[in-house]
């Protein structure tokens, strides 16, 4: 991965926005920008870089940090920042601000004292991030592969009257046998009615004799995400649960289909959404279509309705409508897709063909 190419498009985006320096404080970006995977750590994204962490990182930092000096601190490492700001000729200086705190931010406007102008920034590495590079991809291909192929040994722990959080934990020993550095988020293992949460967690609740179960999960291999999700059923499914798995998969190929570089992030989401209004299903479809993945499981861009962002090449997106009837059941199903340069690729590997237990 080149790092320091990274923090010139930075610093390009930068001087566009008249700011000296970016006081990058959210991990996940610190580390797109110069490799620093540790715990602790704030990159002051200026012409000349500097990388500040505390003494617990100095053999990691020096081994990891590309493109910028490396300066191991004694107190907190925010104070020690703002100490090197102070000297520097930086006079506007952004701060991440959909990360930075209320607390952190007062801390850091005393420290520097009135000369320095913080300059909220929204977005600026988040924007660069979009677009992966083929490391990237491939890093994401690993994570993503290595998620699919627990799905089969998965699927056989799944019988009524076990646990959600069984199936959950099973998964996740196996995620991590299989070399997982962690899960993405929190293993959604949702059965019978709750599986009209859309966000329905592994509960203590048993996997109910006859319904759908949603298993939507991912895993991080050297730091990059996956996501996705299969419904299976338990039992039986009669004609009415096949047709609403059916149009749910519909909508799903549809918005697929409709990943284009070139298109606005918001046309996916339609794809979806009207062939469910066309099934009169459109109002239990209650979140959007999907994000993109990458070091972190959120990322830009959303596919939700009349969003802008134009698909480029070389995003990550997920693909997952679902259909949630309160009270009954709920299916969702959901692929990452890349976007190429004449169109999309599927990058999950596994069947969305309804599979009985
Ligand atoms: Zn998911
Ligand atoms: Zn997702």
């Amino acid at each position: 991965m080149d790092h320091p190419a990274r923090l010139h498009r930075l610093l390009f985006e930068l001087e566009r926005r008249k700011i000296d320096a970016l006081l990058v404080t959210h991990l996940p970006n610190v580390r797109y920008l110069c490799g620093f995977t540790g715990s602790a750590g704030i990159l002051v994204a200026a012409s000349r870089p500097v990388f500040f962490t505390d003494g617990r990182y100095s053999e990691q930092s020096r081994a990891e940090v590309q493109g910028a000096r490396v300066v191991i601190g004694k107190g907190p490492t925010l104070a020690v920042a703002a100490q090197h700001i102070s000297r520097s000729r930086i006079v506007r200086l952004g701060i991440e601000a959909d990360h930075l705190t209320v607390a952190l931010r007062s801390q850091l406007a005393s420290a520097l004292g009135k000369g320095i102008k913080l300059v909220p920034v929204s977005g600026a590495v988040e924007t660069l991030r979009m677009i992966k590079e083929p490391a990237e991809i491939e890093a994401i291909r690993s994570a993503v592969n290595l998620a699919a192929r627990l799905l089969k040994p998965l699927l056989r722990g799944i019988r009524p009257g076990v646990p959600e959080t069984t199936v959950a934990a099973r998964l996740e020993y196996m995620a991590r046998r299989a070399g997982a550095e962690a899960m993405s988020f929190e293993t959604i293992v949702a059965s019978g009615p709750r599986s009209a949460l859309p966000h329905g967690v592994a509960s203590t609740a048993p996997i109910a004799r006859d319904g759908f179960v949603v298993l939507d999960y991912g895993v991080i291999l050297n730091g990059y995400c996956s996501d996705m999700t299969r419904t299976v059923y338990v039992g039986k499914p009669g004609e009415e649960e096949r047709a609403l798995y059916r149009v749910v998969l519909e909508a799903q190929l549809a918005a697929i289909t409709a990943v284009t570089p070139g298109s606005p992030a918001g046309e996916v989401d339609e794809a979806a959404r009207s062939v469910l209004k066309r099934a009169r299903l459109a109002k239990f479809f209650t979140h959007s279509t999907g994000h993109g993945v990458g070091l972190e499981v959120h990322e830009l861009p959303r596919l939700a309705t009349r969003q802008e962002q134009v698909l480029q090449p070389g995003m990550v997106v997920t693909v997952e409508p679902g259909v949630y009837l309160p009270g009954r059941c709920g299916i969702r199903i959901e692929d990452m897709v890349l976007v190429t340069e004449r169109g999309f690729e599927v990058l999950t590997p596994a069947t969305k063909d309804l599979i009985e237990l």
